[in-house]
């Protein structure tokens, strides 16, 4: 069975991405479930080119690659979780290269390059998210140019676009990082980036139930070579969690629809708080970065990090004080989550009272409710 028809079907006769996150994936034989469904098997009778999943992969995650490799535009390669796709990439790099990665990036990432450094494998040099000049510099120098943007967790944005257009160290691979925005915000490959990431685990997923990565590339050799790194590292993605991760993804437009939307208002309302100090949201003209995000992104993302005044101890007040919005590290689920991200071992250089806000599709009245008692009943506490 292939999805690969499906595919060119399914792309000739959908016009936007909100159709094609539904539309995407099926087996559209007659007689076929509507829903690719899990396909747990590693062992196939031999003689039709499937052989064993581990190489040749399952119709499973054939439908997650079909879905997400066409919302990225390239060819999709499906993994374990974010970092195995992360891993992947940096997989591809040779002993002594140059990797540029932003000061402020997803941790797992950053973890992942200082460990190889410490190793001997190749040097990291780190690039504030907004110096572009650095950036360009880095472009004709490195191997691996990582961005992440917006970042994580100050939603920095980057100029993709100007970095992605500047030419590169031949054989250097630019990745961006498209975790926060989604594809449906932002689309890398277009802007000349060669590989985007999706930590699958959030967004696409979306209910907080299963861990899954796909990174797509806009060259299908680059394609191969990461499938190939994943036959021989054996990070292969769960049979359920495949098939979770497309279903997560059918509803993926309308919750980043809402979550979105709801996160602008929480965000114009956090920042006139009087118990709040700073809120960064790309959506805020108030934000370094508005210019370069009304620029690049479609929609400015459900993530926002705020400063509750007075502190770390208020700050995990708040936590413990919500509700209805969970105390939570992960991201981009139907639920909204609240973490102290300087509580995480290995960020403690971040503001102290810092706290990530991942919008979910709850009502935002009673998410506002919900933040404002606890904004109240904070500074009650701790004075
Ligand atoms: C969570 C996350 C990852 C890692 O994904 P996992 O699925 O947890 O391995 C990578 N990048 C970003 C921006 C993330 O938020």
């Amino acid at each position: 069975m292939t999805l690969k028809n499906a595919r060119e079907d399914g792309l000739r006769h959908t016009a936007s991405i909100e159709s094609w996150v539904v539309s995407a994936g099926r087996d559209r034989r007659p007689g076929s479930p509507l829903n690719v469904p899990p396909w747990p098997a590693s062992n196939f009778v031999l003689g039709d080119g499937r052989a064993y999943s581990r190489d040749d992969g399952t119709p499973g995650w054939e439908a997650l690659e079909e879905l997400v490799g066409g919302l990225e535009g390239g060819t999709a390669v499906a993994f374990a979780s974010g970092m195995a796709g992360i891993a992947a990439i940096f997989d591809q790099l040779p002993t002594g290269a140059i990797v540029a990665l932003p000061d402020d990036c997803y941790q797992g990432a950053a973890g992942l390059a200082s460990a190889g450094e410490r190793r001997g494998r190749w040097s990291v040099q780190r690039i504030a998210v907004t110096d572009t000049a650095r950036w360009l510099e880095a472009c004709a120098t490195a191997d691996l140019i990582w961005l992440e943007s917006p970042s994580n967790p100050l939603l920095t944005v980057a100029d993709v676009d100007v970095i992605c257009a500047a030419p590169r160290k031949p054989g250097a691979i630019l990745a961006v990082d498209n975790t926060f925005a989604t594809p449906l915000n932002q689309r890398p490959l277009a802007l000349g980036a060669d590989v985007a990431v999706q930590s699958v685990t959030k967004f696409i997923g979306g209910h907080s139930d299963l861990l899954a990565g796909v990174v797509t590339a806009r060259e299908a050799s680059v394609a191969a070579q990461l499938r190939m790194s994943r036959e021989l590292t054996g990070a292969t993605p769960g049979t359920l969690e495949a098939f979770l991760a497309v279903r997560g993804a059918r509803t993926l437009a309308l919750r980043l629809e809402r979550a979105q939307h709801s996160a602008m208002t929480l965000a114009e309302r956090l920042a006139g708080h009087p118990h709040v100090s700073v809120v960064r949201y790309p959506g805020l003209p108030s934000h370094p970065t508005y210019d370069a995000a009304r620029r690049q992104l479609r929609g400015f993302g459900s993530v926002i990090s705020f400063d509750a005044r007075g502190g770390a101890a208020s700050a995990d007040a708040v936590c413990t004080g919500l509700r209805l919005i969970q105390h939570a590290t992960s991201l981009g689920a139907v639920e909204s989550t609240i973490e102290r991200r300087a509580s995480v071992p290995g960020q403690e250089h971040l503001p102290p009272s810092l706290l990530r806000l991942s919008v979910g599709i709850e009502a935002v009245g009673d998410l506002w409710a919900d933040l404002d008692q606890a904004l109240l009943t904070m500074l009650e506490a701790t004075t």
